[in-house]
């Protein structure tokens, strides 16, 4: 629950293709901070995910299913440009995680750029913490197709999933 008596809502958007631990720590530490909290996945065409869109917001549903701590929590999909999305939504904050420096140069432009459009949605950014830091869906999945194990970095079914996925 937030600290005010307005009701906030966060943002979270990304790929999620697929959800890792990394990207639930994030989830978890949001939904103390918001009353309510979107994740966003992106149906960004420039992008080829490995899993579609039904199959990355089937594997957070999943994840997200033991979460309850009172925060509201929903799950939808997004293709117009983040801020336009955060201002339909009526949202305060947009929340992004922050591994190493490299994430860094990126969020600055897009942040930066947001805040031209709306200054009044602030981004919200959590440090990723020392041990999901190093975990990214891109080298997961590149892990798994070679068939190593990626238990650590997402939960099981995911990782079913993954299985799945390489063995086609
Ligand atoms: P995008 O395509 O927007 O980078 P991702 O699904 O890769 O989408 O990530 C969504 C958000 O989660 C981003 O803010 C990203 O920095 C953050 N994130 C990804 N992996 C981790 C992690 N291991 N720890 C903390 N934050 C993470």
């Amino acid at each position: 629950m937030s600290v005010s008596n307005k009701y906030i809502t966060g943002v979270y958007p990304g790929s999620f293709d697929p959800v890792t631990r990394g990207h639930l720590h994030i989830i978890r530490r949001a939904s103390h901070i918001v009353d309510k909290l979107i994740i966003a996945v992106s149906d960004n065409t420039d992008k080829t995910p490995l899993f579609t869109l039904e199959e990355r917001i089937e594997m957070l549903q999943d994840d997200i299913d033991n979460m309850s701590n009172g925060c509201e929590i929903e799950i939808v999909t997004f293709d117009n440009l983040l801020v336009h999305f955060a201002e339909k939504v009526k949202a305060s904050y947009i929340i992004r995680g922050l591994r190493a420096v490299s994430d860094f140069e990126y969020e600055f432009q897009m942040t930066g750029m947001n805040a031209k459009l709306d200054p009044d949605i602030e981004t919200l950014f959590l440090m990723a913490s020392g041990k999901w830091q190093f975990v990214s869906s891109s080298f997961v999945k590149e892990f798994s197709s070679h068939n190593a194990d990626v238990s650590a970095f997402v939960t099981p079914q995911v990782e079913e999933r993954l299985n799945k996925k390489f063995k086609n």
